[in-house]
């Protein structure tokens, strides 16, 4: 009988790639546990996402590299994860989050907090422990997305996240009275969103999704200097005018050295009861300025009123209809999304320290 020695097996995962990140197994220190029992081996290969898109391929990859293997008759492979750590949010704000991404979009009613929303719940579905930061200061709409009317009292000096759907949340919605006008100016939304990191008992968290006011206006310019992103997405419609707004979107983010982790296009076509398909707003216009900017295209999300539905009725689309098209495209976009953060965060490209701005 052949002695099955874990040299053996280390060198033939070394063979399998991770296909985001385009290095193996091995070297990005992926596998875990590896025992050798007689013919039987087993390890866990640890993700750097739960949402991990490619699990499966990963998973067919690995055990058929280890079947090779002169000896082996069974293989065992379990997935865990470890969201790696943004260097950004590292040592700048004391806490646990490991990355910060914000959502943007060119200009209001695109449907950049819907995105936000329903991102956050599959990556939390997924098993991601995930927060959700409204700092859309115009439109605070998140609570009533998830239902949430008011946070829980605080402890001490300490502001408690509304929980729901399994993601923790704050907005600035719930921190005026409602009908109170909202007025911020530079400094106060920085000492806001200061708060907003520094002052909340997150706890520990792979994700901050932040859904930030919409345009290249002062108030997006500031809170997207005050935190330390790890990356931002744009959301924008298939029409040309949204995504020349999308496009100036894109380039406050250059300037600020954050980097584009993607673009969503949403509202992207009508599926009709005949089977038909119409584009309602144009076709392909977030594609094309993915390829003009060489920035990924995460996905298109189709119009469903159920959208619009699930928003008001503080039941999102994920979890109001998870198997209808929309929600589909949406776990996807989560997921390509989660692999594109994994990609920036372990390419250390992020290690820049940014600047805050007082
Ligand atoms: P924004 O945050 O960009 O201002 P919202 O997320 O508030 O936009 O969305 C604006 C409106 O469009 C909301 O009523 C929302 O329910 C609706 N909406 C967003 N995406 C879709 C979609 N894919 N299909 C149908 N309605 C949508």
């Amino acid at each position: 009988m052949t002695t099955i020695t874990k040299e053996a097996i280390l060198a033939a995962l070394s063979k399998v790639q991770e296909p985001e990140l385009h290095q193996d197994l091995v070297t990005l220190n992926m596998i875990r546990e590896l025992e050798i029992e007689g013919d039987k081996v087993s390890f866990t290969v640890m993700l750097t996402t739960p949402a991990c898109p490619l699990r499966g391929q990963i998973d067919k990859e690995a055990r058929q590299a280890v079947m090779a293997v002169p000896g082996v008759k069974t293989v065992e492979i379990k997935m865990d994860s470890d969201v790696p750590n943004d260097g950004r949010m590292r040592g700048l704000v004391n806490m646990p989050i490991r990355n910060a991404i914000a959502v943007g979009s060119g200009k209001g009613g695109v449907g950049k907090s819907t995105v936000s929303v329903n991102i956050a719940i599959a990556l939390a579905q997924a098993g991601a422990r995930v927060g959700l930061m409204d700092a859309d200061i115009y439109g605070p709409n998140i609570p009533t997305m998830l239902g949430v009317e008011r946070l829980p009292p605080p402890q001490g000096q300490r502001l408690i996240p509304a929980q729901a759907y399994g993601i923790k949340m704050i907005s600035m919605g719930l921190l005026v009275k409602p009908g109170q006008p909202l007025i911020w100016r530079g400094p106060m939304l920085n000492s806001a969103i200061r708060q907003f990191l520094g002052d909340v008992e997150w706890g520990e968290l792979d994700y901050l999704i932040v859904d930030l006011p919409p345009g290249t206006g002062d108030a997006a310019l500031s809170l997207a200097q005050a935190l330390p992103l790890s990356g931002a997405v744009i959301v924008t419609l298939p029409q040309l005018v949204s995504l020349e707004d999308a496009s100036r979107g894109l380039n406050m983010f250059k300037k600020l050295e954050v980097p584009i982790l993607g673009i969503i296009e949403n509202m992207s076509y009508l599926d009709l009861p005949d089977g038909t398909r119409m584009d309602i707003f144009g076709s392909g216009g977030g594609e094309q300025l993915a390829q003009a900017t060489q920035t990924p295209f995460l996905g298109k999300i189709p119009i469903d009123q159920n959208v619009r539905i699930g928003g008001d009725s503080g039941k999102p689309i994920l979890v109001s209809h998870p198997d209808s098209p929309v929600a589909n495209a949406l776990r996807e976009i989560a997921q390509k999304l989660a692999a594109q953060i994994s990609v920036a965060a372990l390419s250390g490209k992020n290690e820049l320290p940014i600047n805050i701005v007082e």
